[in-house]
């Protein structure tokens, strides 16, 4: 009945181009999206391991953060009235 013209449906769109080389990406069916290409992929996330991309955020290493120890909870041994010593 109705046919619904397909050139609305992003077919007038430029493809996404890839972050590492810049070519057109195939997005469908793609395992290494947004990337070209497996090798595009890999070269990026060497550069990942390799520092030479950082995100923004506190420094590492000193103390851990307070978000940290406040999900341990506090035990004491002797404390709890359901532990099973003695029996
Ligand atoms: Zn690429």
């Amino acid at each position: 009945m109705v046919s619904v013209s397909q050139s609305d449906t992003g077919a007038d769109v430029a493809p996404p181009r890839c972050p590492r080389c810049g070519h057109p990406v195939a997005w469908a069916a793609n395992p290494a999206r947004p990337f070209c290409s497996i090798g595009c992929q890999l070269i990026d996330l060497g550069d990942w391991l390799d520092e030479r991309y950082r995100l923004p955020g506190p420094p590492v290493g000193a103390s851990p953060p307070a978000e940290l120890e406040a999900l341990e909870p506090t035990r004491g041994g002797d404390s709890d009235p359901k532990s099973p010593r003695g029996a």
